[in-house]
């Protein structure tokens, strides 16, 4: 079994800053060999994700932007992914929004527009990218999204952010349904809670922090290295028996009872 990832090609979508899970995700995906195109939401991404690419011992990595609230922009990146680069072999899809004073007391309070916002980014996205997607997918592959136990069980102050997981969820399930026939594969990573610039915006995210390093059965939060090296797995053949799953990547920490 070739465990490499060379002469393959895979996009990555989310970086915002070295401490994204994309950017665990893309150094693991660099370090098997693989070339690597970024999007990014808007302009102000653009400098921070050239400047870390151009950390990696490689330059053939693209760029392109892309807002996952507007079709036209999804369609267009990867119509221009598929004339630049031909054939791509998965997608990492590591995007997420909801608004700020939305992630704090109760769920029940949500707004109608906010949690339109949160489904539309955080869920609807992974159906319209893979849509888009396999069009560049020609000789099948791996798609893989980053959900969250939120989704699964209620945690404080993830509120709104937890229902567009559950979504998100069943969003990649539905996928991988539609997909497998065309040899694509559609996973998703439940990460234990890092502290990344979206996880910034969830209220008292250092007591969930906490609460992994006092009672997760590894009793260390995760980082985004181990986060990158399970992407890796699912984006290689070693994991080419598996689609729709949701793997945990969280110190043990959903094994628990209370
Ligand atoms: P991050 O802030 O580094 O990444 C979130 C990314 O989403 C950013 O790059 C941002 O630009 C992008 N984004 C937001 N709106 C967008 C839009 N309209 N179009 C395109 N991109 C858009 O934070 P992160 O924690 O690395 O988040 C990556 C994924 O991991 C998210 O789905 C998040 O929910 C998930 N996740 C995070 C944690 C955690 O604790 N950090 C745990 C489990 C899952």
């Amino acid at each position: 079994m070739n465990f490499s990832l060379e002469g393959k090609t895979y996009v990555v979508m989310g970086v915002a800053n070295r401490r994204s899970i994309a950017w665990g995700i893309a150094q693991a995906l660099h370090d098997a060999g693989a070339r690597l195109i970024f999007t990014y939401a808007n302009e102000r991404f653009e400098k921070p994700v050239r400047d870390l690419a151009e950390t990696l011992d490689r330059d053939d990595s693209l760029f392109y932007e892309c807002d996952v609230t507007d079709d036209d922009a999804i369609n267009t990146t990867f119509e221009n992914i598929k004339n630049d680069v031909g054939v791509i072999h998965g997608l990492a899809h590591c995007i997420a929004f909801a608004n700020r004073d939305e992630l704090k007391g109760e769920f029940i309070d949500t707004s109608r527009d906010g949690f339109l916002l949160a489904h539309n980014i955080s869920a609807f996205s992974l159906a319209a990218v893979s849509r888009a997607a396999k069009d560049v997918m020609t000789e099948g592959g791996s798609i893989v999204t980053l959900t969250y136990l939120g989704g699964e069980r209620v945690v404080e102050n993830y509120n709104v952010m937890g229902v567009a997981k559950a979504s998100l969820d069943a969003t990649m399930k539905y996928g991988a349904n539609d997909l497998g026939k065309y040899g694509i594969r559609v996973n998703a990573i439940s990460a234990g809670p890092i502290r990344t610039l979206s996880a910034k915006g969830v209220g008292d995210f250092n007591s969930i922090l906490q609460e992994i390093a006092d009672r997760a059965p590894l009793r260390k939060p995760v980082t985004q290295e181990e986060v990158g090296d399970v992407a890796y797995f699912l984006m290689s053949d070693l994991s080419r028996g598996m689609t729709g799953e949701i793997l945990h990547v969280d110190s043990g920490y959903s094994i628990l009872g209370r």
